[in-house]
């Protein structure tokens, strides 16, 4: 249909990158980037409007999104090139802008392009040998500045090569190891850095990534204090453990900033802070990184004596996620994360039946630190004993 879109357009339309390499891997990718020679975003429109389907346009870009009811997306992106005024003029010229778009790329892998347009539906587009490396399980760049270029490359490099147990070409890992050390990484945007990473945390086996990007001495140019040990390795794998476990607990999750937790535990406050600024980490999440910290050591002896409910209470309250999830980190056992899982459940269900102003109005309580502490009271015994008389306790503890 899309192909159609284009030969009403008299635009050659192509479907390219993670999409085609999905197809011949037999992935399923729900993700389509088209390229269009000519303009992309009044095919975008076009298609749009055929469709019946909301449009987002990047003008400055060149680029343009469809998107569908079920989630499903299409991007559209312009084939950039000095023949722009005149598309598909010669069909010489054709070739050579699409060839001049796939070797923008990041690795021979996602250079593919398929051609979508009626009469030549299907037609596979391999200027530089991809079959070849996907057939071979190889990640290489097109060029040998592709990672000075964008060096983020780097860490798409290492995502790549975890997610499809692919290897890294020998001349390509040259390059990179060249780039590493020429301080690149350190030139690029904090926030594109950040990006890249993210979608490593996002992989099926994020820790399998973390520890490739250690191996290769990627990490000390991302947090030059981290140093990824077995012990490192140990937890962050707890702490995948603990997100299955708890996943009917907290709705509010960020994965992300769980890992963080642990790649980032013991900065000091200076490196802390230059990690914080560098990638939009918030302050908030720096205090809770500090505060479990000094909690850490008595906690994990709590819950793996099994010591009750109310006194883990004291010491952590109601934690949120990236706090439990650092707190399984520790735990290796499993009866000690189901304790642990025990005891959020328990908190975060328990409710007092009896309010504050009962105090007030029965008891003529006036003071509301006082009130607080009774109400505390209640709710601790209650975290031990859920089917209590609530106002049994209450009249004995006054
Ligand atoms: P995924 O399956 O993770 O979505 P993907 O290959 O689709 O993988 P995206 O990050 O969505 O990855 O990128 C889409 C396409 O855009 C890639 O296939 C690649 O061709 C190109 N691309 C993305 N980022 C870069 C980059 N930094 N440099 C060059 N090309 C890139």
């Amino acid at each position: 249909l899309l192909g159609t879109y284009g030969d009403d357009n008299k635009t050659p339309v192509y479907v390219v990158g993670g999409f085609v390499r999905d197809l011949f891997l037999g992935i399923k990718n729900f993700d389509i980037d088209l390229v269009v020679e000519g303009n992309g975003i009044e095919f975008a429109r076009y298609a749009s409007k055929q469709l019946g389907v909301k449009m987002v346009e990047h003008e400055k870009f060149l680029t343009a999104s469809l998107f569908f009811k079920d989630g499903f997306r299409i991007d559209i992106a312009t084939a950039r090139t000095e023949y722009y005024d005149k598309p598909a003029e010669l069909p010489k010229v054709d070739v050579s802008t699409i060839k001049k778009d796939l070797y923008r790329r990041d690795f021979t892998i996602n250079a593919m392009a398929i051609k979508l347009n009626s009469g030549e539906f299907g037609t596979l587009y391999d200027f530089f040998g991809s079959r070849k490396d996907l057939e071979n399980k190889i990640i290489r760049v097109l060029h040998k500045l592709s990672f000075i270029e964008d060096p983020t490359r780097i860490i798409r490099a290492v995502r790549f090569e975890q997610r499809f147990d692919f290897k890294i070409e020998d001349e390509t890992l040259e390059i990179l190891k060249e780039t590493l050390e020429g301080n690149y990484l350190e030139k690029v945007t904090g926030q594109r850095i950040r990006q890249e990473l993210e979608k490593i945390i996002k992989e099926k086996d994020p820790v399998k990534g973390i520890k490739r990007l250690a191996e290769l001495k990627i990490l000390m140019h991302i947090f030059p204090k981290t140093y990824f040990t077995t012990t490192m390795e140990k937890k962050l794998k707890n702490m995948l453990v603990s997100f299955d476990l708890l996943k009917n607990i907290y709705t509010k999750r960020n994965i992300f900033y769980a890992f963080l937790r642990i790649l980032l535990e013991f900065y000091d406050m200076e490196s802390l802070k230059n990690v914080e600024e560098r990638y939009g980490i918030p302050k908030k999440f720096v205090d809770e990184l500090k505060k479990t910290e000094r909690r850490l050591i008595p906690v994990i002896e709590m819950i793996k004596t099994r010591i009750k409910f109310s006194d883990i209470y004291k010491v952590i309250g109601k934690p949120i996620f990236e706090t439990a999830t650092h707190i399984m980190a520790y735990l290796d056992d499993n009866n000690s994360r189901e304790y642990f899982k025990k005891y959020l459940e328990r908190v975060f269900s328990t409710k007092l039946n009896i309010k504050g102003n009962i105090l007030k109005d029965k008891f003529n309580i006036k003071s509301s630190p006082e009130i607080g502490k009774i109400m505390n009271s209640i709710f601790c015994y209650k975290l031990d004993n859920p089917n209590i008389n609530e106002m049994e306790k209450l009249k004995e503890l006054l």
